[in-house]
C-alpha cells in the first residue's frame, strides 16, 4: 500500500485562503429570503442588526459577492489550527478491500473537537470590532459552545451559552471547558428569560431542545446593552465560514493531481456540509465539473429525506426571523432514544435550495449502524469519531463497498467533523448493546408539519 500519495496533505502556510467563498453568489435560483415573524415581510438589514453583529448581518444577506475576504486577525488565528489535514484513509479501504480511494479532511485538531471554531472565530471578532461587550448564544451538544466560548476568550468578549438541559446534565465537562475559557453556561431551558420561564411551565421537565435555547439566547441578547446573539450553523453567514474547509481540500486534491467523485458530509443546519462542498459545488454551478455529493442525516431527525420544504420558525419561541428550508416542524423534538446529535428540525436555506433543484443527494441512517461504523473506523484509523462526524463514515463506507461490488475506483471524500470524547455515554450505550434507532412515524411528521405557519 506504499503509494506516492501521502498519508495527509497539508498546505503551506502561503497556500491557505484568504478570502471565504459565497456559494450563493454561484447559484442562478437564490436561496428563499428570511422574514420578519411578524410582519411576514422579508427582513430588513436593520431589523436583523438589532440581534446579529452588523458585519455578519452584511454576510447574511449578501447573495452575489464571491469572496469575502478573512480579516487578517481571523487568518492568524486560523493559522493555530489550521490548514487541518486531508487525510487518505488508506488503512479503512484495506479493511473494506475497496478499490475505492477514500479521502477525509479531518475538523477535530482544536480543542471544541470540531469545525465549529472556523466560524466562532470570526463572528466573535466581528462582535469584538463593533465594539460590543458580548455575545450570547445556545448549544446542544457542546462543541459550538465550546468553539465560541474559545474565540471569545481570545477576543476579550463576555460569552453567555444556553445549553440544552439534558446535554448540560449528560456532559458536564463539556461545561467546565466553557467554563474555563470564561462563558457563563446556563441549562435550558432556565428562568432566566421570559420565554424560558413560559417554556418550563407549559412543560414542567422538560430537558430542552435547541429550539428552546435558541430563543432564550436571542432574548438575553436583545434585552442586555452591548450584547448579540450569535449562531454556530444553519445561517447563510456560518456557511460562509465554513467555506474555509471547502477551500482547503480544493486546494489539497488539486496539489494531489486528484478529483473527487463523491462527497459526503453529515447535516445538522448544514453548515459544514455547506463549507465543505463550497467550491466544488460553485464548479458544479457553473458547469465546470460535475460531483456527486450527498447529505447524511439521522433517522431520527430526517429534515431533508422526510421534512417539506417551506418556511418555518427557527427557534420555539418564534423570535427568529422566518426561513424556507427542509423542516420537520419548529416542534419537533427527535426521539430520547436519539444520542446521536444532529437534532435540529431544520437545514440551511442554501444547501435546502441546491437540494430542491436537485443538484444534491441526501440519506437518512440509523443510529446504530452510525456507531457501528465509528467503531470500525476508530479501530483502523486512530480517530475516535464525533457521533455526528459518524454519519458520513456510515455513508462512506457504503459508498465504498458499493465500488468494491461494482469493482470501481471511485475517489471519496468525506467530512470528519470532529472527536467524540465527550460523547462516551452513547458509546457506553452502544457498547452494552442498549442503543435503539428510533424513526418517526408519519403520523408523528403529519402533527408537526400541521403547525408549519402559513406564508
Ligand atoms: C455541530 C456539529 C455538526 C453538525 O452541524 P452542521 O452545522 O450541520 O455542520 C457535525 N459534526 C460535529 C462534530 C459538530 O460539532
Amino acid at each position: 500500500m506504499m503509494n506516492d500519495i501521502p498519508y495527509k496533505t497539508y498546505l503551506t502556510e502561503n497556500e491557505l485562503p484568504t478570502a471565504w467563498y459565497n456559494l450563493r453568489a454561484d447559484m442562478k435560483v437564490k436561496p428563499a429570503p428570511l422574514l420578519n415573524p411578524a410582519t411576514r415581510q422579508r427582513v430588513t438589514a436593520e431589523e436583523l442588526e438589532h440581534v446579529f453583529c452588523r458585519e455578519l448581518v452584511k454576510q447574511e444577506l449578501d447573495d452575489t459577492t464571491p469572496f469575502i475576504p478573512i480579516p487578517e486577525e481571523v487568518q492568524k488565528f486560523y493559522r493555530m489550527f489550521r490548514p487541518s489535514p486531508l487525510i487518505r484513509a488508506y488503512f479503512l479501504e484495506k479493511a473494506l478491500g475497496t478499490p475505492a480511494r477514500i479521502y477525509y479532511k479531518f475538523e477535530g485538531n482544536n480543542t471544541s473537537g470540531s469545525h465549529k471554531l472556523n466560524s466562532a472565530v470570526a463572528q466573535a471578532y466581528y462582535a469584538k470590532a463593533q465594539g460590543l461587550k458580548g455575545v450570547t448564544t445556545e448549544t446542544g451538544a457542546g462543541q459550538w459552545g465550546t468553539a465560541l466560548s474559545m474565540a471569545c476568550a481570545f477576543f476579550g468578549l463576555d460569552c453567555q451559552v444556553y445549553m440544552v438541559k439534558c446535554s448540560y446534565e449528560q456532559k458536564p465537562f463539556r461545561r467546565e471547558v466553557m467554563r474555563t475559557y470564561g462563558a457563563d453556561v446556563t441549562p435550558s431551558p432556565s428562568m432566566k428569560t421570559k420565554v424560558g420561564r413560559a417554556i418550563n411551565e407549559a412543560h414542567p421537565g422538560t430537558t430542552g431542545s435547541l429550539g428552546c435555547a435558541i430563543s432564550e439566547a436571542v432574548e438575553a441578547a436583545v434585552s442586555q446593552d452591548g450584547y448579540r446573539y450569535v449562531l454556530g450553523s444553519v445561517l447563510a453567514q456560518v456557511l460562509l465560514h465554513q467555506s474555509i474547509i471547502g477551500l482547503e481540500a480544493h486546494t489539497a486534491f488539486d496539489k494531489l493531481g486528484v478529483k473527487p467523485d463523491t462527497i459526503i458530509g453529515c447535516a445538522g443546519g448544514g453548515s459544514n456540509l455547506g463549507g465543505l462542498i463550497a467550491p466544488f459545488m460553485g464548479e458544479k454551478l457553473r458547469g465546470e465539473a460535475d460531483y456527486r455529493i450527498i447529505a447524511v442525516e439521522p433517522a431520527s431527525c430526517p429534515s431533508f429525506t422526510r421534512g417539506r420544504y417551506a418556511y418555518d420558525f427557527c427557534d420555539t419561541g418564534k423570535v427568529c426571523p422566518l426561513q424556507k428550508m427542509y423542516t420537520l416542524g419548529h416542534d419537533f423534538i427527535p426521539s430520547a432514544n436519539h444520542a446521536g446529535g444532529l437534532r435540529y428540525h431544520g437545514m440551511s436555506a442554501t444547501l435546502s435550495e441546491l437540494y430542491a433543484q436537485g443538484l444534491m443527494e441526501a440519506r437518512a441512517v440509523e443510529q446504530t449502524s452510525v456507531f457501528r461504523a465509528a467503531e470500525q473506523f476508530a479501530r483502523v484509523e486512530g480517530i475516535l469519531p464525533a457521533p455526528e462526524s459518524s454519519h458520513a463514515i456510515r455513508v462512506a463506507i457504503d459508498e465504498a463497498l458499493r465500488c468494491k461490488e461494482e469493482g470501481k475506483e471511485e475517489t471519496i471524500l468525506f467530512g470528519l467533523t470532529g472527536t467524540g470524547y465527550f460523547d462516551m455515554v452513547a458509546y457506553e450505550k452502544f457498547n452494552d448493546g442498549e442503543m435503539s434507532d428510533y424513526i418517526p412515524t408519519d403520523e408523528e411528521l403529519a402533527a408537526s408539519f400541521a403547525k408549519l405557519p402559513a406564508c
